[in-house]
């Protein structure tokens, strides 16, 4: 498990505890415990999304500094997702500035909102910019045949910090479950993210699309699940369209060259 920051706990007074129920943000461990405090805002106004980007990654092995913390949601949340966020105390930032947040419309990754977050952004991605291939509430459409899990993260500093297979676990790592809150949070398993990242640089490749990344250029994860998480080869040999499967094998030069 990555190696996550988290901040003391105050030691003066009882922290405040807002109208979501929740104490201030920075109280939180940082990116997962505050990731974790979005998806409980987000849910008591029955936002269905997924976690996205950096934080994701992380989990799963790349070796990735948490600059984005991001969160997929349906188009038409995105107004309302926006205005809960920046009540519950996320400052909402407004520039299009590619050198301090990597993305600008011009260059076909903008995000369209974003907030401060800890030592970077969270920022909202929504489903019609991956063409919606994201599955997100139970019937919708799952044309590439993607799998989200569940993890439990721990929402208070303390021994137990990221995500969690499940919450028996959580017991049996901190011996006292009763005390520690912990929120369920949802994100692509490694071998839907590869295949979601190889199916939108497909596109752009032939110029059927003219985005090039939310933030983060597809071609970019691409070649982190290549190079950081896929090592023993398992997401490649699952990858059953050809032309995708192809496209991944070219991001491992060595592999490549020995089978053709
Ligand atoms: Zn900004």
């Amino acid at each position: 498990m990555p190696a996550v920051d988290h901040p003391s706990r105050p030691s003066e007074d009882i922290p405040v505890i807002d109208k979501y129920g929740l104490l201030p943000l920075s109280y939180y461990p940082s990116p997962w415990g505050r990731a974790a405090v979005v998806t409980r805002i987000l849910n008591q106004f029955s936002i269905p999304h997924i976690h996205w980007g950096d934080h994701v990654l992380r989990y799963y092995g790349a070796d990735q500094i948490i600059r984005m913390v991001a969160i997929l949601i349906p188009d038409e949340k995105l107004t309302k997702a926006t205005q809960v966020l920046v009540d519950s105390g996320l400052e909402h930032c407004k520039c299009t500035n590619v050198i301090q947040h990597f993305s600008h419309p011009a260059y076909g990754n903008d995000l369209p909102a974003h907030f401060c977050f800890a030592n970077g952004l969270v920022y909202l991605c929504t489903t019609s910019m991956l063409l919606d291939q994201i599955p997100l509430r139970e019937g919708d459409t799952n044309p590439l045949d993607l799998h989200i899990v569940e993890r439990v993260v721990p929402l208070l500093p303390g021994k137990v910090v990221g995500p969690m297979i499940d919450s028996s676990a959580l017991k049996n790592q901190s011996g006292d479950a009763e005390s520690i809150d912990f929120q369920t949070v949802r994100f692509l398993d490694p071998r839907s993210i590869t295949i979601v990242y190889l199916y939108m640089e497909r596109l752009l490749h032939e110029g059927k699309i003219t985005r090039s990344g939310i933030g983060m250029p597809w071609t970019a994860v691409v070649s982190i699940m290549a190079y950081h998480i896929d090592l023993d080869n398992q997401i490649l040999a699952s990858i059953t369209n050809k032309v995708l499967h192809d496209d991944f094998l070219q991001c491992k030069p060595y592999l490549a060259s020995t089978l053709s």
